[in-house]
């Protein structure tokens, strides 16, 4: 078998030595960081990147010996699909690695959100010892409306299940085994949204899923809903939601992720001549929404668990000697298998 040039980006430093044992049979270069046009190695063959690299059509034509793209990451919103389908370079994602490890971390945004808990916390740390506004919401009888029940969304349910809650949901593709199984019903997004006190999003960001909440969205919802975000922060437009935090309509939003998190994770890049207003405008926003007391903001940290990232390095591997035996397994590149 040819030894393929392979270059990494974004490893996390426990999994340096791990990604090296499973790549023995090829030529691994790992990266610091995130990919951009500095650290680019045009003799690259096989491409590793987390969701922090984007891989433009810009990536793609400085690439010419690019031959598959691995993402250590189940979203693969920030490689450039159609690029890729064009140049006939495959794309695997890692489908499913943490599906209880994410799962676990919204309902630690559950828990923490409707107790106040990391308000709790930081009141007693600032040395004030008391419970003045500190009162929370009981999940038992509270209606809990989980959007997209795929690999993670489906986990959430089946660990919310001792809280004696009424869990709703809504996919477009409903699984009709989930509702047999477990004490939930799936419903439409409309009244979902107008019934839950509690919502958690799980659905990949596509076109069609951008800014499915919105202003309009979250008038709809009740007045004191809870928002939860481990998916994607294209999902839930910023400004409608630091609306509704403000207001006081929405009660709380515990967000993973953040449209345009790298603007935040990477503040130099504010500076930079391609920097548009808009992005300007979000980063702004998102800033505020970070401030604001009833938030609790976490950096894209919710599949971040020593399991999981084991997990990841070695579906990743597997991936690429997948496609060396002749056939890219989880190449999100072709149509998917239900
Ligand atoms: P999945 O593919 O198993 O499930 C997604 C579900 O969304 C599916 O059931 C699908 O039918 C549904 N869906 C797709 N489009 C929809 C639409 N327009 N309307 C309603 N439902 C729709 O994915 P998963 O493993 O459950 O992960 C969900 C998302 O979570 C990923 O796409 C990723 O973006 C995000 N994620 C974030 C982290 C993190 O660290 N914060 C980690 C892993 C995954």
């Amino acid at each position: 078998m040819k030894k393929l040039n392979c270059a990494f980006y974004t490893v996390p430093p426990t999994m340096k030595r791990y990604l090296r044992g499973k790549m023995r049979d090829h030529k691994l270069t790992i990266y610091d960081g995130q990919l951009d046009s500095e650290n680019l190695d045009p003799n690259t063959e096989v491409l590793g990147v987390f969701v922090d690299s984007k891989v433009d059509k810009k990536i793609f034509k400085s690439l010419k010996k690019l031959k598959l793209v691995v993402t250590t990451s189940t979203g693969y919103d920030h490689v450039d699909l159609k690029e890729a389908k064009k140049r006939k370079i495959p794309v695997c994602n890692v489908p499913a690695y943490g599906e209880n490890t994410v799962a676990q971390y919204a309902l630690t945004f559950v828990l923490s959100l409707t107790r106040k808990f990391y308000r709790s916390i930081k009141r007693v740390k600032n040395g004030f010892y008391n419970y003045d506004g500190l009162e929370g919401i009981d999940l038992k009888d509270k209606t809990i409306g989980i959007i997209g029940t795929g690999h993670i969304g489906m986990h959430l349910v089946d660990m919310l299940e001792g809280f004696d809650s009424n869990i709703i949901g809504y996919d477009k593709f409903p699984n009709r085994q989930l509702e047999k199984e477990h004490n939930f019903s799936y419903t439409s997004l409309d009244k979902l949204l107008k019934t839950s006190d509690i919502i958690s999003l799980h659905v990949p960001l596509f076109p069609e899923t951008y800014h499915m909440i919105s202003k309009k969205e979250i008038k709809k919802m009740k007045k004191g809903v809870y928002i939860i975000n481990t998916a994607r922060g294209g999902l839930i437009d910023p400004e409608a939601l630091l609306w509704g935090l403000n207001n006081g309509h929405v009660a709380g939003a515990g967000l993973d992720v953040l449209e345009e998190e790298d603007l935040i994770a990477h503040q130099e890049k504010l500076l930079e001549k391609n920097i548009t207003s808009e992005q300007l405008k979000m980063t702004q926003v998102n800033e505020m929404i970070v401030e604001h007391e009833n938030t609790i903001v976490t950096p894209h940290n919710a599949f971040n668990s020593a399991g999981a990232l084991k997990r990841i390095i070695s579906t990743t591997a597997d991936n690429i000697k997948s496609y060396t035996a002749g056939e890219a397994q989880n190449d999100v590149t072709k149509p998917r298998k239900k």
